[in-house]
């Protein structure tokens, strides 16, 4: 009889080492991309939009309301000048209000702008995922998933 160690992986079976949520994705700067840090990329703005409104949508309780957003260009180096920055965003009706926050150094920057976007908080949204996980019953094992486990596809 195989302990649960060894019960070959299901189909649905999650696994990771660390538990949910726990890696890259708790520890990054939390910003639910809107589009206006990929101003080079209209495809990127494209995909970014279609899964930020099913991200918000999905896991509104997570979502921080009161943060302040802002991209600031600096004078030299920047691949995205102002004048682009500002019509690329109009492209895709993306908010920018330019300002002149008094902490920022307009001696480095060019422009700066207040933008409409948000911040997810990871605690909340690692309960909202595991209770989803739960609710799905779908087992998870909090341990490295490793080739030998594979059901033989
Ligand atoms: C500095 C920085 C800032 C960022 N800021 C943002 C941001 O503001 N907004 C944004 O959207 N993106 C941001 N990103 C990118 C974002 O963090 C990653 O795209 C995202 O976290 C990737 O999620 P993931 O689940 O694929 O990887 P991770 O969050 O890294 O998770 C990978 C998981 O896989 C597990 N794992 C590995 N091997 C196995 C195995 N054999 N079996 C089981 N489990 C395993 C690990 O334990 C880990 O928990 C940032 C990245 C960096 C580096």
């Amino acid at each position: 009889m195989p302990s649960v160690l060894q019960r070959p992986a299901t189909t649905f079976d999650l696994f990771d080492p660390l538990g949910i949520l726990r890696a890259a994705s708790a520890i990054n700067q939390y910003r639910i991309h809107s589009g206006y840090h990929y101003p080079r990329s209209p495809e990127t703005i494209r995909e970014t939009l279609e899964a930020r409104a099913e991200f918000l949508n999905t896991f509104a309780p997570a979502i921080v309301r009161n943060s302040r957003h802002y991209y600031a260009i600096p004078h030299e180096g920047s691949q995205t000048p102002p004048a682009l920055f500002e019509k690329v965003m109009a492209e895709f009706h993306l908010s920018v209000k330019p300002c002149r926050p008094e902490w920022m150094n307009f001696g480095f920057i060019d422009k700066c702008y207040e933008v409409d976007e948000q911040i997810y908080d990871p605690d909340i949204l690692r309960e909202l995922l595991s209770a989803r996980i739960q609710a799905l019953n779908i087992p998870f094992d909090q341990r490295a998933f490793t080739p030998d486990m594979r059901s033989g596809i």
